[in-house]
Order: C-alpha cells, then structure tokens, then sequence
C-alpha cells in the first residue's frame, strides 16, 4: 500500500473523527436539528433523548452517574469550571490549590489567574520519570488544601500519573481531587470512584470525536462541593453551564468514547507494539537516542525522545514533507520556550531543545513507521553532520 505523506504522529494534539462517529452525527445536522431545552415540540423531544442517552452512555465509561456529567465545549472549558468554580464555592480565605508542575497549560495558567485573585496555590514537583512526587504532595496536602489536580497522563510525555494513591491521599486529607483525563479517557480504565475523583475533565477531539465538546464530571455523593457556573444565562446542564446544548457534538462524543473502550484492549497492544518498534528502530539507526519520562508508566501511543546533538525545530522542518510531528509543548508565541513538562523532570535544556514527540494513532500501521524511522534517522544523521562540519570549521 502507497503511504500517504505527510504521516500523521501528532495524535496527541488532536485527532481525526472516526467515519462511524461522523455517522452518528450527521442526522444531527440535518434532520433531527431540534433544541434540546425546547418542551413544545417532537424536535425538541428527540434532541434531548439523544443527549440523555449519550450522557447516560459517558457516565458509564467512568462509572458515575448521569447526572454527574456536565457538557462543555471541550476540556479547557470544563478545567475553568472545575478551577474557578470551585475557588468562587470556597468561602474560606484565601483557598489553597494543589498541582503538578507538569500540568497541561490550561491548568497551569487557570491557577495562575487564581493566585491574582488571592488564591494560595503549592505546585508539586514530579521526579526524572516525570511522576508526581507523592511526599511533596502529601506534605502540601497536611496544610489544609481545598482542591487537588493532578492529570490522569500527561500529553507531552504519556507519563501515566498514580492517580489512585493521590485521590485517597486527597480523601484521607480532606482535599478534592480533580483530575485532567483528557489524554488518558478511552486508552485506560477510569473509575471515578476508584481515582476518588470529585471532578473529572475530558474532550472529545483527542479520542476520534468532533471538536468543540468535552464534558466535567462532577459528584454528586457525597456532595462535597459544587463549582459556581461559570456561564450565566438560561441555566441549561443543571445550572453549571448555560447554553444550548452541542447535540452533534455531544452523541459524537458518546460514539467516539464508546469505540474506544470496545476496542482498547487490543488497539492498545497494537499500539504499544508499534511504538516499541518505533523506538527499537530510531535506537538501532542511531547513537545516543534517549527516552524522555518513564516507559513503562506511558499511554501506549507515546514516545517522547531526545536525539543529542540535534535541534528539534530543524528535525521537524526537515521532516515536514514526510511527518506531522511536535515536541509537545504548543508553543504560543513567537519565542520557543524550553517544554515546562521537560524542565520539570530536571532535564538539561539541550535535551529538551532536541526533543520530539510522537503521537501514535487509530490510523498508524507498520509501513508508517518504518518509513518514520528512515527519515527521522537520515535527517538526524545529515544534521549532527552539518554541525560537526560547523563546529570544527
Ligand atoms: C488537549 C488537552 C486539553 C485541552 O482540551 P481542549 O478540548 O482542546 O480544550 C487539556 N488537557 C490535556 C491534558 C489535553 O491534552
């Protein structure tokens, strides 16, 4: 089979909607139109089934309620409802917010708003593997803390964190526990009663669904504490998030979640097959190949590596007609800024200056990539070529 270049490895920042999710969607669109907040008619009537029933098929993927399920436009809204909201709940002044270093930016920036507005926040450090160091944690969490958020797998590294052990350290200390499942939801089990999550934030466009639509879930039992909204108007999702409702967006979201939890055991094998061959590879055509992050504590469709020597920017521009990589770190402004994610974990700035990220997929086959390891070591070799040839002369 020809490949079809570039090849797409950057499923991580987002990926492409499944045909059999886009199918699920396009009544939606078309014929079954109606406004799920309309009472009057059958339009309306037929929305808010389907809605009701994809909220009932979400909450089942992490084994919580219905109710418990609050649609927003994607994860970035739901971890603002999560953080500001639960920070305008707490009358106690000035609240305290616990986080990892390695937190995806909306996070990272949400408390950094929130210590403007007076809220006290710990960051806690991870180790070299990129995991949260829990005695860090836990000493954060003996000063009375308010809410806790740590990601369930981190989006430039895959590092699986132990969200397990740190939701019952929350519970024992009296924090909430909010974990961003945005990378991990589909790729691994999550059960909100198991992570003791109190809030749970996740999007449909990182797992074969549409753009535009995540959701946050919120417990109900026992009802510890309850996020003000943080979008006024005709008090839609139980009053936590006016507007109508995205009924394409959301029975897509439902379909994707469902097809990844059918097909997860064997497309993660799959998955972790082609990655381990993905780094046997790039380990075997070149010297010095490193792996950023624990491997064995890693969604299966990761690989984060550095290649000593080179720079990363000059690799992916080298590669472009071939690959659809990054390093991860989205980069916002004109300056690269060395990954945080990276930094955290104590590496030096060379390291991380060379770094890439690949995003394994649905999509990914064998022929892809071996085709990656070729090219990713030619231009590696033809660029610590050029800079020996530069450094000596
Ligand atoms: C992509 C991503 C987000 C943001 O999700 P959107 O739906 O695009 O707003 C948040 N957290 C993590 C870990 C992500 O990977």
């Amino acid at each position: 089979m020809p490949l079809n270049l570039p090849i797409y490895l950057d499923h991580h920042a987002t990926t492409p909607v499944d045909q059999r999710v886009l199918e699920a969607m396009l009544p939606l669109f078309t014929t079954n139109y109606g406004n799920a907040s309309s009472k009057t008619h059958s339009f309306g009537r037929a929305a808010r089934e389907l809605v009701e029933a994809s909220r009932a098929r979400i909450a089942k993927s992490i084994r919580a309620k219905p109710k418990e399920i609050v649609f927003t436009s994607g994860a970035t809204e739901a971890i603002n409802l999560a953080l500001k909201g639960i920070f305008r709940s707490e009358h106690k002044t000035p609240p305290h917010f616990v986080t990892a270093k390695t937190e995806h930016k909306a996070l990272l920036d949400c408390h950094c708003w929130l210590e403007s507005e007076g809220c006290q926040v710990t960051y806690v450090g991870v180790d070299c593997d990129g995991v949260v160091n829990l005695d860090e944690l836990e000493e954060a969490l003996r000063t009375g803390v308010t809410l806790t958020s740590v990601m369930a797998a981190n989006n430039e590294t895959g590092v699986v964190q132990p969200v397990t052990e740190i939701g019952s350290l929350c519970r024992q200390h009296g924090s909430l526990f909010f974990t961003d499942a945005t990378q991990a939801l589909g790729k691994m089990a999550l059960a909100v009663d198991d992570l003791n999550a109190d809030l749970l934030a996740a999007s449909a466009h990182k797992l074969y669904g549409p753009k535009g639509c995540g959701f946050l879930y919120v417990r109900s039992k026992p009802r510890r504490a309850r996020p003000v909204t943080q979008l006024h108007g005709g008090g839609h999702e139980r009053g936590l998030r006016s507007g109508t409702l995205n009924t394409p967006g959301i029975v897509g979201m439902a379909e994707a979640i469902d097809l990844c939890l059918q097909e997860m055991t064997g497309e993660q094998q799959r998955l972790r097959g082609l990655r381990d061959r993905l780094l046997s590879g790039l380990q075997n055509a070149l010297e010095g190949v490193v792996v950023n992050g624990s491997l064995d504590r890693r969604l299966a469709m990761n690989l984060n590596v550095s290649f000593p020597g080179v720079e990363a920017e000059a690799l992916m521009m080298g590669l472009r007609e071939d690959l659809a990589i990054s390093t991860g770190s989205a980069c916002t402004s004109e300056k690269i800024e060395p990954s945080h994610v990276l930094s955290a974990m104590g590496l030096a700035e060379d390291r991380i200056f060379s770094s890439v990220r690949f995003g394994l997929g649905r999509s990914t086959n064998e022929a892809e990539i071996d085709h990656t390891v070729v090219r990713v070591a030619q231009e590696v070799k033809r660029l610590r070529g050029l800079r020996i040839h530069t450094t000596s002369g």
